[in-house]
């Protein structure tokens, strides 16, 4: 068992679902912290919609400062189309956020069991037992590069430093250390000068830190082909901010419910965010609808990168396996649980494995 320790966690329980789905990750964690003897404090800050109602800006200082002081970031969702359209939007608090915590990874795994396979809209026999994680570079490309515009055209500049590749792919390929050793670095080097430095950069770093693993480089076109074939193949996805924006969306449909799935985003050394990657579902919020799951395993994922609790982690990730082999799921899968009963059946769980 881990040594025993003190975690000073931030929750961003936002808009929408965000704080249905926070609270059952708090609750889990807690669980969690009286089985092994952790203590996990957890402190409530404002974000995006339900910070503008309260002080007119999507991220006030002090949850800025918060977030940056803590141990590690728990966050629901930002979001409301209340805001749709005007100047000041939920959506700026996570963007800038991410910026002040220096995050320049996000990270989602993707993982069929075989007892939701049948949700996914790809063949159960394509799908089942696909387990991979994409790392997305988040601070670089066409996302922060200078815009102009005039009548007739438009422009939007792409642009990578070394330095920025040279972070995320380190990330990266440690993380393919701790699973099937296998990278595969998506670019677009047949067209882009970012792409070849891309492509160039990762295969310095492999060759120089990472030789034991595996590498590949793939064209985006192909990697978003390929996945929809054989997505059994992918251990770990290296990839620039607007492909791995795109490619993860891919992604995120085969597992057959988007409030599955977990993210973290990590920077150098500070605290990470986790967040479920799901938004903050206005049409079903406040209705215990929500599936928590997604938020559950973020919250796992904050135990084993931010923390270093492997055994914990793991508790939980086999506490919700548990309950998904047992047809116990959400509406979103075709079940009748709510948020609040699909969360004790994981709290349940996890105190029978151990
Ligand atoms: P945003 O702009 O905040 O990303 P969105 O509408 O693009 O919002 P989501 O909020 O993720 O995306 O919702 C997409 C659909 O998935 C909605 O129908 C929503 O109800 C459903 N959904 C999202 N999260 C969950 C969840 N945790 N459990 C069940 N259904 C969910
Ligand atoms: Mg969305």
């Amino acid at each position: 068992m881990s040594e025993k320790r003190n975690f000073n966690i931030v929750v961003l329980p936002g808009d929408g679902v965000g704080p249905e789905v926070t609270k059952a990750a708090q609750r889990v964690l807690t669980c969690l912290g009286d089985i092994y003897g952790h203590t996990f404090s957890f402190t409530e800050h404002l974000i995006g919609g339900a910070a503008i109602d309260a002080t007119g800006t999507p991220l006030p200082k002090e949850t800025e400062a918060a977030c940056v002081a803590a141990d590690a970031v728990l966050l629901g969702a930002v979001g409301d189309p209340k805001y749709d359209g005007k100047p000041v939007r939920p959506e700026q608090g996570l963007l800038t956020i991410r910026k002040s915590m220096g995050l320049f990874a996000n990270l989602r795994p993707l993982q069929v069991s075989p007892a939701l396979s049948h949700r996914s809209p790809l063949k159960r026999e394509i799908v089942e037992g696909t387990d991979l994680l994409v790392f997305r570079e988040l601070t670089g490309g066409v996302y922060f590069g200078e815009r102009t515009r005039t009548d007739t055209s438009a422009s939007d500049l792409c642009t990578y430093t070394v330095e920025e590749i040279e972070r995320v792919t380190r990330a990266a390929f440690k993380a393919a250390e701790q699973r099937r050793g296998k990278v595969t670095s998506v670019d677009k080097a047949n067209v882009m000068e970012t792409s070849r430095l891309w492509r160039e950069t990762v295969t310095r770093i492999h060759a120089e830190e990472f030789p034991n693993v595996t590498l590949e480089h793939a064209l985006v076109d192909s990697a978003a082909m390929h996945l929809i074939l054989r997505p059994r193949d992918y251990d770990v996805i290296l990839t620039e901010n607007m492909f791995g924006d795109i490619l993860s969306d891919e992604i995120s449909v085969l597992g057959g419910s988007i409030g599955l799935l977990p993210s973290a985003s990590l920077g150098s050394d500070g605290p990470g965010l986790f967040e479920p990657i799901h938004g903050s579902a206005p049409d079903i919020a406040g209705q215990d609808k929500a599936n928590p799951i997604g938020t559950i395993l973020s919250a796992a994922m904050m135990l084993r990168h931010s923390f270093q609790l492997e055994d914990e982690a793991d508790s939980i990730e086999a506490a919700v396996a548990a309950v998904q082999a047992s047809n116990q799921v959400t509406r979103d899968l075709g079940g009748e649980l709510g948020t609040e009963a699909a969360t004790r059946a994981i709290i349940d769980a996890i105190r029978a494995i151990h």
